[in-house]
């Protein structure tokens, strides 16, 4: 039987051939933000509480990344009984200008990854129980 793809965290970000991650925009003074932001608006200026859902950026630079080699804390869950260290990717999206952080697939390696060059938005397999498949964004080089 195959297991039932789910997301991870509900609401952040879009599944399927064109997956993009889901920002909310203010109507007012029109700041974006990721995390959805869907109380009041953050920007200090504006008062305004409501928002509208924005697809982010596809792609974007890589600003920064590093590898956990130490199990992160709950609520992480490994995606295998043995701990495998992962990259972690901090990417400057190509319209908002925001970083974004993402884990990086576990087939690529560290050494692959440069400052500067064109990372994008995949939906990858963060970990599994008997009947899901918990997906999360990841970004991944171009
Ligand atoms: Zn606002």
């Amino acid at each position: 039987m195959s297991k039932t793809r789910t997301p991870a965290i509900d609401g952040w970000f879009k599944d399927g051939p064109n997956p993009a991650l889901i920002g909310t925009q203010c109507t007012s003074c029109h700041s974006i933000f990721f995390p959805p932001e869907r109380t009041f608006c953050r920007n200090p200026a504006c008062m305004n509480d409501e928002f509208s859902d924005k697809e982010l950026s596809r792609s974007g630079k890589l600003w920064s990344y590093t590898t956990n080699n130490y199990q992160p804390p709950a609520p992480f869950v490994s995606p295998k009984e043995e701990y495998e260290p992962f990259a972690v990717a901090a990417v400057e999206l190509a319209d908002e200008k925001m970083i974004v952080l993402g884990q990086v697939p576990a087939h690529i390696p560290v050494e692959q990854l440069e400052a500067g060059m064109e990372m994008e938005l995949v939906v990858d397999t963060l970990f599994e129980d008997d009947d899901n498949e918990y997906v999360v964004w990841k970004w991944r080089p171009v």
